[in-house]
């Protein structure tokens, strides 16, 4: 048996629950709170009190990466979820359980607990505060999901556990889903996966499909990067290509098929917004462009981990005079991520419209095209497909580019571009969109899995 891994809030009945489930499975349940009790001879209330937090954080790690790799249900701690090594540990071969529970239930259900509040809020309000800070996190260990509000543990672990037999997916779903994909331009290779994957009854009704959503994404490097990660962490999932130009086929498809995520690319980026239930606060409303989807409990969140990427390897050119060619989606994310470096920003676009009316959202200045010479920046952005597979234009002539100025291609198939040639040509500081890409996709897969992936596997998917 796969290990299952209980997750939620406190009182959302993970002891009890799994106690239940792992009965019927005939495997032993363990608690990593108990685990940490019997461990260090004290109770949690003890470990909190004398050694604080942080001190239980640390064993409750050490519990984790112990655990036992398979036949077995596990419940966690409600916090574990929050720290990416747990996650690392949790998420190995395993599926992982989100139990979720209205904040009445919860509050009716740890009243008598002796465990130490962890803000200095009365109880209700701490339960909404720290459900709230964590949601992202409990998003991100939730393989599936349950609302045990109005169930008796024994009814819980029963829906559960035929969860976990059949998937969340209707047989009618898993078909037209392979319909949509038979209509696509896969290969052969990824169809005859697809296939396995989709039939029914399914061969495998936990694994989860993430994917590319775009048109066209054959392109993409996604599947080839996401799938060797996911057997590099022992995720059971697969990643493959949304190819479609209707933007609603492929999000009726994803939701049919109860898809864990999917990136979004040219041209849905702005499109995707409608289809969404929520769009993350902080990124994406003021990017006003999506490239990742997370689906969990329920609802579609967007959210934006282009402009991360894009601004880590420009830290060092803070204040910078800047140019950004494009206006779309790419060009949104590029333009927040160099006015939050303070940089002096004007954004040049084939339709002046859409340049004028970036420029006027993100706070910096625009200009016709042909006044790239004129302004003579310290960087330029390139965020339009220029230079994309089949394309061999570069958005700049050999003219136009000069030693002290720095080129960033945002395009990364091929990964030396004709604009990064040119540019290396004459002397240019230049960076490649391959960098951008595996930055971005590093925070997509922690908005996915809650694990952070280690600096040596990022070297070894950038080089
Ligand atoms: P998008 O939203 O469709 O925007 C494309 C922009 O390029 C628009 O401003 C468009 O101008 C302009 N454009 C298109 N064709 C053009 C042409 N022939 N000449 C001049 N301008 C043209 O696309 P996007 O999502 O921003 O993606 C743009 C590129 O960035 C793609 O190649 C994508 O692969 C790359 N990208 C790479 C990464 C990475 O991880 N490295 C991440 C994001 C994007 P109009 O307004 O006139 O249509």
């Amino acid at each position: 048996m796969k290990r299952i891994v209980l997750t939620g809030y406190r009182g959302t009945g993970k002891t009890e629950i799994g106690k239940q489930l792992a009965q019927q499975n005939g495997v032993p349940f363990l608690d990593t709170d108990t685990l940490i009790e019997q461990e260090t001879g004290r109770s949690i209330p003890d470990i909190f009190h004398e050694d604080g937090e942080e001190r239980f954080r640390a064993i409750e790690r050490e519990v984790i990466a112990s655990l036992p790799p398979a036949d077995v249900v596990i419940g966690t701690g409600g916090g574990a979820v929050v720290d990416p090594k747990n996650m690392e540990h949790l998420r190995k071969d395993s599926t992982l359980v989100l139990l979720t529970a209205d904040i009445d239930t919860i509050e009716r259900r740890i009243l008598h607990s002796s465990r130490p509040p962890l803000t200095n809020l009365p109880m209700r309000k701490e339960i909404a505060e720290m459900m709230d800070r964590r949601r992202q996190h409990y998003h991100a260990a939730s393989d599936f999901y349950l609302d045990t509000s109005d169930t008796t543990p024994a009814d819980a672990a029963g829906k559960i556990a035929s969860m976990l037999k059949t998937g969340v997916a209707t047989a009618a779903a898993r078909a037209e889903g392979l319909t949509f994909f038979r209509s696509g331009r896969l290969s052969a290779p990824v169809l005859q996966r697809l296939e396995e994957i989709l039939k029914n009854p399914p061969a495998d009704p936990q694994m989860r499909i993430l994917g590319v959503a775009g048109y066209p994404c054959a392109h993409s490097r996604g599947p080839r990067l996401f799938n060797a990660l996911f057997r590099e962490f022992g995720l059971n999932n697969y990643y493959t290509f949304f190819e479609d130009p209707e933007l609603d086929q492929i999000m009726t498809v994803a939701r049919s098929l109860d898809v864990k995520g999917l990136s979004v690319t040219i041209p849905f980026k702005q499109d995707v917004i409608p289809f969404l239930d929520e769009v993350d606060e902080h990124a994406a409303q003021q990017i006003g462009a999506v490239n990742t989807v997370v689906f969990a409990c329920g609802s579609a969140i967007g959210y934006n981990t282009d402009w991360l990427g894009i601004r880590k390897p420009l830290v060092g050119m803070k204040g910078a005079k800047a140019v950004l060619l494009g206006a779309g989606g790419g060009a949104s994310a590029a333009a927040y991520a160099l006015v939050d470096l303070d940089m002096d920003v004007t954004i040049l676009n084939r339709t002046p419209a859409k340049a004028k009316e970036l420029a006027q959202r993100a706070g910096c200045r625009w200009a016709a095209w042909d006044a790239f010479d004129s302004i003579r920046p310290d960087l330029v952005v390139n965020t339009t497909p220029l230079g994309m597979e089949p394309d061999t234009r570069s958005p700049l002539t050999e003219e136009q580019l000069y030693p002290d100025l720095t080129v960033y291609d945002l395009v990364y198939t091929p990964p030396i571009t004709p604009l990064i040639e040119r540019a290396r040509a004459k002397g240019c500081t230049t960076i490649t969109g391959t960098g951008m890409f595996v930055e971005q996709a590093r925070e997509q897969f922690y908005l996915w899995f809650g694990i952070d992936l280690p600096e040596e596997t990022l070297r070894k998917y950038i080089a």
